[in-house]
């Protein structure tokens, strides 16, 4: 199964999301890659980074580097990661001089995405040809949201898109569904976001809140997903229910 995980807002969770359950589902057995489909390449050093010569998923959308040939082990195992960064800023500008632009990503995945349990797809923070390839390959997405001012906004257009990749593209794609992020239960706002997506999406919001916790932006320092930091964090014990209801509504 292969999941996007989506939002064309920078900063509300996408790499801290994708990276965490990933690494759960990992940890509880399955075997998993996660796919950093990011310029910025936050997943990829917050699972250790990439050696200098190795090839990533630039070269795979941009030169049809075989998929299995970028996979690198992390430190957490079952766990594959795909690597991005600054080469896919290249990519998403080639991409749109490319024929079946919207599909490269999905051909690249097809003949080893199979041999995983799961596949987690890191997007960028855009609504660009990258994302728009994540949705073409993906079965399902997950879209996280931060509590804070404005997280409602973009949803719209987020899920428009997801139509129009549907009709388009990809007939399958399935939104598992939403997953509110740094909630901090001292503010007003967090609780006003949380009713607010409850009640536009009562099918689609998880029923795990992931909360505010230091420890969950600490991690990426260290190389390592916070449920490896400090499995036993506020923020560890979210991301583990959260892969539960992932793992779920599979
Ligand atoms: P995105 O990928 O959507 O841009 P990130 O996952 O990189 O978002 O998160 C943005 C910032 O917020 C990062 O510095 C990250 O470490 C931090 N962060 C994410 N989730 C939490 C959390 N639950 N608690 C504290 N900090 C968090
Ligand atoms: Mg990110």
């Amino acid at each position: 199964m292969i999941y996007a995980v989506a939002n064309q807002k920078g900063g509300v969770g996408k790499t801290t999301t994708a990276v965490n359950l990933a690494a759960c589902l990992a940890e509880a057995g399955s075997s998993v890659v996660l796919v950093d489909l990011d310029p910025q390449g936050n997943a990829t050093s917050g699972l250790g980074g990439v050696p200098d010569d190795h090839p990533t998923m630039a070269e795979v959308i941009l030169d049809g580097v075989p998929f299995r040939d970028v996979l690198l082990p992390t430190r957490v195992p079952n766990l594959s990661l795909a690597p991005g960064g600054g080469g896919l800023a290249g990519a998403a500008v080639e991409l749109p001089n490319r024929q079946g632009r919207e599909g490269v990503l999905r051909e690249a995945l097809s003949a080893s995405a199979g041999e995983y349990d799961y596949v987690f797809i890191d997007c960028p923070p855009s609504l660009d040809l990258l994302t728009i390839n994540a949705l073409a390959a993906a079965d399902r997405l997950v879209v996280p949201v931060q509590c804070e001012y404005y997280a409602l906004e973009g949803l719209t257009r987020l899920m428009e898109t997801v139509e129009a990749v549907r009709a388009r593209l990809n007939p399958d794609l399935r939104i598992t569904g939403m997953l509110l992020t740094m909630h901090d239960a001292r503010t007003r706002v967090s609780a006003d976001v949380i009713a607010e997506v409850r009640r536009h999406f009562p099918e689609l919001a998880f029923r795990t809140v992931v909360p505010r916790n230091v420890r969950v932006a600490e991690a990426p320092s260290y190389g390592e997903p916070v449920i490896r930091y400090d499995p036993h964090c506020a923020g560890a014990d979210a991301y583990f229910e959260a892969a539960k209801e992932v793992a779920a509504r599979a």
